[in-house]
């Protein structure tokens, strides 16, 4: 079996991108009370799971963060003989700033952390860069790079586009993910789902 786990910070767009992809097949959103479980949905053969976001919960106090993220991580470390692919959804707009203001802590920003994780026990990780139809057109390629420099990737993003996918969940522009997803499912034998 085979499973795409989907997995970002809160407010990224994660559950509307969820939406858009798999519609009605994904239950996603907010969850009434407080969850921290993954959610799962079946999709064709494929297992597809939203993971809680990372973030700070009412309730749950300030620790929410290290707590999905110690979940995250024991959830994919246990099934990683089936967690074929990662899709790690950053606000693109807002991360090199938010990088930056965690550096500016010597503190490792969760976003950069899931990335470096996801590759080094060897899933094939996506980043879906969201929220781009709120970048200027000659913003949109500067923009890329810093995401890009901030993953510790060479700049110019254009190397990295079997990585990095620009989106917009809100204007159903998920173009280049779902490219990166046929290609990684076709590589599998699995191609009539995007
Ligand atoms: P989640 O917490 O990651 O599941 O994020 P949601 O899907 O609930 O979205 C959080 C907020 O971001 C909502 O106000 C959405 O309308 C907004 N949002 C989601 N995707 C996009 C996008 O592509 N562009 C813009 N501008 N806003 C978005």
């Amino acid at each position: 079996n085979l499973e795409i786990i989907f997995v970002g910070r809160s407010n990224v767009g994660k559950s509307s991108l969820l939406k858009e992809l798999f519609g009605a097949k994904v239950k996603v959103g907010k969850r009434p009370g407080v969850t921290l479980r993954p959610t799962h949905a079946h999709v064709s053969d494929l297992l597809i799971t939203d993971m809680p976001g990372f973030g700070f919960m009412s309730g749950v106090k300030d620790r929410k963060q290290d707590i999905v993220k110690d979940k995250t991580v024991h959830y994919i470390e246990d099934n990683a003989e089936r967690v074929k692919i990662g899709v790690l959804v950053i606000d693109g707009p807002a991360l090199p700033e938010i990088v930056d203001r965690w550096d500016s802590r010597d503190q490792i920003p969760i976003d950069v952390e899931m990335f470096d994780f996801l590759r080094e026990i060897g899933i094939d990780t996506i980043v879906a860069a969201n929220k781009m139809d709120r970048v200027k057109e000659n913003e949109y390629d500067p923009l890329l790079d810093e995401i890009a420099v901030r993953l510790g990737l060479e700049p110019p993003w254009q190397n990295w586009k079997h990585i990095i996918a620009p989106i917009s969940a809100k204007k159903g522009d998920l173009k280049a993910l779902k490219g990166l997803l046929r290609d990684r499912l076709h590589e599998m034998k699995r191609d009539d789902l995007f």
